[in-house]
């Protein structure tokens, strides 16, 4: 399953509890990028300037992490979060997944508008342990600063400035948007509104994806 939409739809939040419920593998790539900055791998230091400008990733270093992931994973049910975010990694993707004998069941596209992306992201915050996401007015921690789920630190992502947001829509529109036709054309692509609350957008997730 792969789930797609800009910063802010809430394919992190859709993805955990699809992933809980129906025990399958979340991968998030932005996941999997922060933790190789955490540890300050070689990965990581390259990939961390282009994400505090909120530019994507080179392509190269995306594939070669998801080709290796994917291909240790291929018995396992997965949901793609945030990958692939280019056609050319679409493209690789469908390969990779061709020489496995697996094929993506449903795209679910998390449609919202730009006003509620903005006020989403200036408002969330993040466990710095288990990825946890929190909000100042819709989902605030129990606790200031503490997660509810594992008691981690809890912080503003870098790159959830107003500047870096608006660089981070632009390069959705350009670079990510035209994934939708890629995978229309496959004929797998499911559009689902991301507005209101997380149990309300998942229950639309669920009838396009039962
Ligand atoms: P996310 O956590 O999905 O919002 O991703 C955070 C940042 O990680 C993005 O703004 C990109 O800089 C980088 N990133 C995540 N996934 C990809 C990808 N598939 N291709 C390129 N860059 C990515």
């Amino acid at each position: 399953l792969l789930i797609m939409g800009p910063p802010g739809a809430g394919k992190g939040t859709q993805a955990k509890i699809l992933a809980e419920k129906y025990n399958l593998i979340h991968l998030s790539t932005g996941d999997i990028l922060r933790r190789e900055i955490k540890k300050k791998t070689a990965i990581g230091l390259e990939a961390q300037s282009y994400m505090n400008r909120g530019n994507l990733v080179p392509d190269n270093v995306l594939l070669s992490i998801m080709d290796s992931t994917l291909i240790s994973l291929k018995d396992s049910g997965i949901i793609l979060d945030g990958f692939p975010r280019t056609i050319i990694q679409a493209e690789k993707l469908s390969e990779t997944l061709n020489e496995m004998s697996l094929v993506i069941d449903t795209v679910v596209d998390l449609v919202v508008d730009a006003d509620e992306v903005i006020n989403r992201l200036a408002g969330r915050s993040t466990c710095q342990d288990c990825g946890g996401m929190f909000h100042v007015q819709s989902c605030p921690p129990k606790v200031e600063g503490v997660c509810d789920n594992c008691g981690g630190n809890l912080a503003q992502r870098q790159d959830d400035n107003s500047e870096t947001i608006l660089k981070r829509l632009d390069v959705y529109q350009e670079s990510t948007a035209p994934l939708k036709q890629f995978y229309k054309g496959q004929g797998n692509l499911k559009t689902v509104t991301a507005r209101g609350s997380v149990e309300e957008i998942f229950s639309r997730v669920l009838e396009m994806v039962k």
